[in-house]
This record gives C-alpha cells, structure tokens and sequence, in this order.
C-alpha cells in the first residue's frame, strides 16, 4: 500500500506511537513514557503472542553487576568480539559496539527501574559465547519478560497498549516526514497524528512471498515466530526510501520437538547431546550453531532429525519451562540402553549404537569427530531422545538505523520522525543463517527499544523548546 499522503485528517494525537508489543515496543514506550512524554503502543493481535514471548527470555548483555556477582569480570567488548567471531566481521562495527555497550546499563534498567525479574544464566553456554552472560526470567521463558514489561506499560500513567489495532499504513509529508499513522481497531479506522513513530512490529518471517524472496532456503521449513510479524514495517520504510541491509538473514533452530512444535533448549547439545538422522547416523557439528545447523538437519531425510542425550542434560533441560511441557506431551523418550532407546524412537538399533561409540571416542579424545566437533561429552545410560525438525524463527534484516534508532534513507540522513528496532532494523547476524549469535535478538529488540524511547522523548522536548 503506498504511503498515505493526507495529512490533515485525524482522530485524535498522541506523542509517540509505538507499532507492535513485542520487547522492542514495550521497552520503547516505557523508555518514553518514563522521560515524560506520552507512548501509545498498537498491536494488532487480540492476545498478542510476539516473538518476544515465545522466545527463551535470553539477554546478553557484558559487564552487569550480575555477572560479576557471579564472578565473571570482561566488558561489552567482549561481547561485540564474539558476535564479530560469529558474524565473521559483517556487522556494522559502530552499531554492534554501541549496543554491546548499552547492553549492561539496559539489563539493570529493567531489572532496576522496569521491575523485570531477571536471573544470570550460568549452567550453560549457546554457541559462539566465550562467557557466561545471558540473563533471563527465572522460568526462562519470553513469556515471563513479556509479562513484566507488560505490567509497567500498564502501570505507567503515561503508556497505554492498545491491542487488536493493526497500523495498516504511516501517513507522511511531502518532504516524507512521518505525521501519523492510520489504525485499524475492530470495524473503526483511526487516523493517528503523533510526533515520533517507533516500528517495533518485527521482521517479515511471517510473510510467505517475502520469505521467498529474500531468504528462499526457508520457505518450506516450519515457522516458529509471531504470526503478525508480516513485513510491513520494513516496507513502509523502503517506500520511504529508506536503506535496508542483510535482507537474506535469518536466524533458525536445528530443534523443535516434531509434530508437536516445541522448542528443545540447545543447551542440551550445546553440554554433550548429538544428533541423528532416520538411518541413525550424525550428520554435521551439532554445537557449531543451531541456526546453520537447522539447514542440515531439514536436508536430512523427511528433514527431521533426533537428539540424542543422557540423565545429566535431561536434568538440565528441567530447567526450561518448554522442555518440561515437551516431557508432559511425551515427546522425551527414555530407555536404559541405547538399543533400547533406538528401538522407542523407531531408529535402527545396531547404528545407533555405532554411532553412540564413535561419538564415545571422541569424547574420550581418542580421535577427532568426522564434522570436526571437539567439544563431545561422554554420554551415560539411561539414554533420551526426541525427534526433531528444523524451524524459520525470525528474519535478521531491515531497515538501516543509527546509534538512536533512527531510520537512516540511503543518504544517510534519518528519516524525520521515524525510529526503527528488533526485527524491522537490519541486524547483527550478517548474512544468511550462520551470522546469528544467541541474544542477536532480545539485543536489537530490546537496546533499540531504549534507545529509540529515549531519544524521541527527548526529540519532542527539544522541538517544543524551540
Ligand atoms: C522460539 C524463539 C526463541 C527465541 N529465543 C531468544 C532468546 O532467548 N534470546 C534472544 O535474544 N532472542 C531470541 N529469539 C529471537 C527474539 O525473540 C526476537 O528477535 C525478538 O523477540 C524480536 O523482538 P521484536 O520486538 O522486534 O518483535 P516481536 O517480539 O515479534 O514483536 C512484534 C509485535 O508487533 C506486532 N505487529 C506486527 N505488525 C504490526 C502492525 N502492523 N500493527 C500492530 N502490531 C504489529 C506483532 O503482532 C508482534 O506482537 C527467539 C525467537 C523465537 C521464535
């Protein structure tokens, strides 16, 4: 839809609209909101279900009293070298240092001023961090963080969300300073006059011909995100002439309990489990990142494939709300023996069981896994095992932003008004699925929300006293 031209037209004002709930729009509005200005936050699902509450909850972030607390001592550039490793060097520098930076300060802001309830993660590491660093909702789950943002939104006398409101377009000036945005609320469409817009609305992984158009690889694979993460974000502001970067990222996941769509924590693979396929033998290094990784196992046979684990990481998934919920479904088998086990998962037994050897060796430092993993751990009976597939979670690229949040046109001059983050922002993973480092995106989400909040509130005051 071309960008609406009207600008004369509207139902009522407000000073920051924020487009969508997810952490980005609800950190946003709150970062506003608490620097004085008013922040309406639309979201157009009834009972909004963003990637931000599906997610793990996981936020990176160097340097926080947390950290130390449990004696880890590094810096945010720590951080902004290991998404570089992993990203091999094609994040923009700027941007990935500044937000690695604000990272510690934004961890104890939510905790400190936003009252989320957040815990350091130290039983284990995702692939590509040299530290322990992520912090998250005890229940590790998105669904807690959503929650807490949530209750300050609601709290907040100056923040309202307001949801089953789809912004189905931006009204602009003729120099395309962004004036407004149309609504659409039930069977009412508002015309919304505000001074700054914030797109928090997420990526297009939920937009089928977008997907086939920029990150083809995953269009037949499952989609694990929010199903209002459709792209219009990222194409307003293209119709704005606004500059995009990476549009072929995307960040995937190599294990989604299959047929019954349920996330199992990496951190099973990532503290020894492995992988196999219907014939029962590995097919990759499982811990190199379970965003590649999930390519390789959608190229397996009927592209699922099965981790294989033991008590020790069956305990450590416990600790995940979602692998609870996967034990109760029954997709966690369990069996004595890995004959046993291979006979519950419908694999065949005698590979298995060679497989099971080789990977013992390697774990043993007797020879050098055939994919190259070297962090194999010796497995111990009783054996698990879960059929899995691989999963589309989110898109990684958008539109370009600077330091503030602010979206940059290919002059490199912002856009006036409109501020960009989380997954409508190009992001830190470089290009296709392998740049992803766990955090790229509560990090985006999140930092982009502050920093875009703050920003606009203090763009509104300065403007007024002007
Ligand atoms: C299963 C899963 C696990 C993950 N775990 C982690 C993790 O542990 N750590 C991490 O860093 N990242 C994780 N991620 C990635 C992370 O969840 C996302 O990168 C991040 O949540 C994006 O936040 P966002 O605010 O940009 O988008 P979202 O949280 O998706 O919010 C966007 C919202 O905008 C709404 N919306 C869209 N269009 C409109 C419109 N036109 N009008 C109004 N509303 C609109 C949507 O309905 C949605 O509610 C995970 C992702 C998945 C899928």
């Amino acid at each position: 839809m071309a960008i609406d031209r009207d600008t004369t037209n509207w139902t009522f004002e407000t000073d920051v609209v924020v487009v969508g709930s997810g952490g980005c729009g609800l950190t946003a509005a709150i970062a506003a909101a608490q620097s004085g200005v008013e922040a309406l936050v639309f979201e157009k699902q009834n009972r909004p279900w963003s990637n931000t509450a599906r997610s793990g909850g996981m936020i990176p972030a160097a340097g926080t009293r947390f950290q130390r607390a449990a004696g880890i001592e590094e810096g945010p550039e720590d951080l902004a070298q290991d998404i570089f490793r992993k990203n091999h060097g094609s994040s923009d520098p700027e941007i990935t240092r500044h937000l690695a930076r604000v990272a510690p300060q934004m961890v104890e802001w939510l905790v400190d001023d936003v009252g989320v309830d957040l815990v350091f993660v130290d039983d284990f590491k995702y692939p590509g961090h040299s530290q322990y660093r992520m912090h998250a909702p005890p229940s590790r789950t998105g669904g807690a963080l959503v929650a807490d943002l949530r209750r300050a939104v609601e709290a907040h006398p100056l923040t309202e969300l307001i949801t089953g409101a789809s912004v189905i377009n931006l009204v602009a000036g003729s120099d395309d300073e962004v004036l407004g945005v149309v609504v659409e609320h039930g069977t009412r469409i508002e015309r919304v006059r505000t001074r700054k817009i914030i797109l928090a609305c997420n990526g297009f992984a939920g937009n089928p011909e977008m997907v086939a158009e920029y990150c083809p690889a995953m269009i037949d694979a499952l989609y694990f995100g929010g199903e209002g993460n459709t792209g219009e974000g990222i194409l307003w502001g293209m119709e704005l002439g606004a500059a995009v970067a990476f549009m072929d990222a995307f960040q995937a996941h190599a294990s989604v309990a299959t047929p019954h769509g349920i996330l199992i924590t990496y951190a099973l693979i990532m503290e020894g489990g492995f992988q196999v396929n219907s014939v029962g033998k590995r097919f990759g290094n499982e811990s190199s990142g379970y965003s590649e990784h999930a390519l390789e196992v959608l190229a397996q046979p009927g592209g699922v494939a099965w981790d294989i684990y033991d008590r020790r990481l069956h305990l450590l998934g416990l600790n995940f709300d979602d692998y609870r919920q996967a034990v109760e479904a029954g997709a966690i088998r369990q069996a004595d023996t890995i004959e046993d086990l291979a006979l519950e998962l419908r694999l065949p037994a005698t590979t298995l069981a060679q497989t099971l050897a080789d990977y013992q060796n390697c774990a043993a430092g007797e020879r050098v896994g055939p994919f190259g993993r070297l962090d194999c751990r010796r497995l111990e009976g009783p054996f698990y095992g879960v059929k899995v597939t691989g999963a589309l979670f989110h898109t990684q690229g958008g539109l370009l932003v600077d330091n503030e949040g602010r979206v940059l046109k290919k002059d490199g001059s912002p856009i006036p008004n409109l501020y960009a983050g989380g997954g409508v922002a190009a992001g830190l993973s470089g290009h296709g699925a392998g740049g992803y480092f766990s955090g790229n995106g509560l990090l985006t989400a999140l930092g982009y929300g502050i920093l875009a909040g703050r920003h606009a509130s203090q763009s509104i005051k300065n403007e007024a006293g002007a």
